[in-house]
């Protein structure tokens, strides 16, 4: 079934997909999930109801290696040097700080930890960050994310100076 016009599928991850302003909190979860039967759901992939919702370390795949739910969150999970605790202690702590922030899984946590050391290392400031984090996932990353991602790096290596 096709999606109505105005709806823009994507990958969504690791920031969840927007809520428009007049959307209420059920609403929202609905949509996501295509509860309201609108097929306004804004994945391009096939995701199970909680990774639909960003309860993505509750989705009942988690510890599958063949699972249906396509969310990118698995893929990390299945990444075994993203399992490992990151060598520096402060990215470390910084990566479990975004992970529970954004209920994202530590591994992507991780993930996105070593995009930024590798964005902010080179110059780039949260857009550059917002487009490499977008590139290693193909997927739409909202605005505010790469922006709370940025705050949460620099406040775990500020206060480690
Ligand atoms: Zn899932
Ligand atoms: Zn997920």
């Amino acid at each position: 079934m096709n999606a109505p016009a105005e709806v823009q599928r994507d990958r969504w991850y690791p920031s969840p997909a927007p809520s428009p302003a007049n959307e209420n909190r059920d609403a929202y979860t609905n949509r996501l999930t295509g509860a309201d039967k609108t097929n306004r759901e804004p994945y391009d992939h096939r995701r199970n109801r909680q990774c639909s919702i960003g309860y993505h370390t509750e989705c009942s795949e988690r510890n599958s290696f063949r699972g249906s739910c396509e969310c990118p969150c698995h893929a990390d999970y299945r990444n075994s040097e993203l399992q490992e605790p990151l060598s520096s202690a402060v990215l470390e702590e910084a990566s479990q700080a975004l992970a529970s922030v954004y209920d994202l899984p530590v591994e992507t946590g991780r993930r996105v930890i070593i995009i930024a050391s590798v964005t902010f290392g080179q110059g780039g400031n949260f857009v550059a960050l917002g487009s490499d984090i977008s590139a290693a996932y193909g997927s739409r990353v909202d605005e505010y994310f790469a922006d709370d991602v940025e705050a949460i790096y620099r406040h775990h290596i500020e206060e480690s100076a």
